[in-house]
């Protein structure tokens, strides 16, 4: 099976990507993980994303896909693949639709864990890290305060970069600008698997799983 999962920021994807990956034996392909780690590489391709993480600016499509295609190649053909974050914007579509194709690979699902916008600024604004031992810490439940020390090594904990009020606005901005319309996309071909992301991450892996061996 070879599956692709959408949702905004704070919808709990990965989380879910990961539950879906271990229950059905598939491999996850995480683009955003893969940049990250690529920019720490001292190649040209690593100071190339590099480069654009700093202006703030996407990673073009010819090399997303080629990425892509490279990781995705290096899974066994009897496991399958979820795709986190990819295609990303409609003008992907076409690309990874093809490079799956040559490969073998044809989408099976899309599944969409939806979040009210709100509900995606409240999670991420709760969303700390240990500047100390780099756990992530949530406010509300691991700390009650942001002054509070790191609850495995009493270090100091402090927001993530780019979750500032603005950049969260962005990001989730550029999801409902130029990801919705891909989701659309799977929608109208009858591939989308929608769920509510408000419930407990049980009940929203309960509901996808159900759905997809529908
Ligand atoms: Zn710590």
């Amino acid at each position: 099976m070879n599956l692709l999962i959408f949702g905004p920021q704070g919808s709990g994807k990965g989380t879910q990507a990961d539950i879906l990956a271990e229950r059905f034996n598939l491999a996850h392909i995480e683009t955003g993980q893969i940049f990250r780690d690529m920019a720490l590489e001292d190649n040209e391709l690593g100071r190339k994303i590099r480069e654009l993480n700093e202006r703030k600016e996407m990673v073009p499509d010819e090399i997303t896909l080629e990425v892509l295609k490279s990781h995705i190649a290096k899974v066994p053909m009897d496991r399958g693949i979820i795709i986190d974050s990819a295609p990303r914007t409609p003008g992907q579509i076409e690309g990874v639709e093809r490079m799956l194709g040559k490969i073998g690979r044809d989408i099976d699902k899309a599944v969409y864990i939806s979040l009210p916008y709100e509900e995606s600024i409240n999670r991420i604004s709760k969303r700390m890290a240990c500047s100390v031992c780099r756990i992530h810490v949530v406010m509300g439940k691991d700390i009650v305060d942001k002054e509070d020390p790191c609850p495995a090594c009493g270090g100091k904990v402090i927001q993530r970069g780019d979750d500032t009020p603005e950049g969260i606005a962005k990001r989730l901005k550029t999801f409902y600008e130029i990801t919705v319309p891909v989701i659309e996309y799977y929608k109208d071909k009858g591939m989308l698997i929608e769920v509510d992301g408000l419930g407990s991450v049980e009940e929203v892996s309960a509901e996808i799983i159900k759905k997809l061996e529908k």
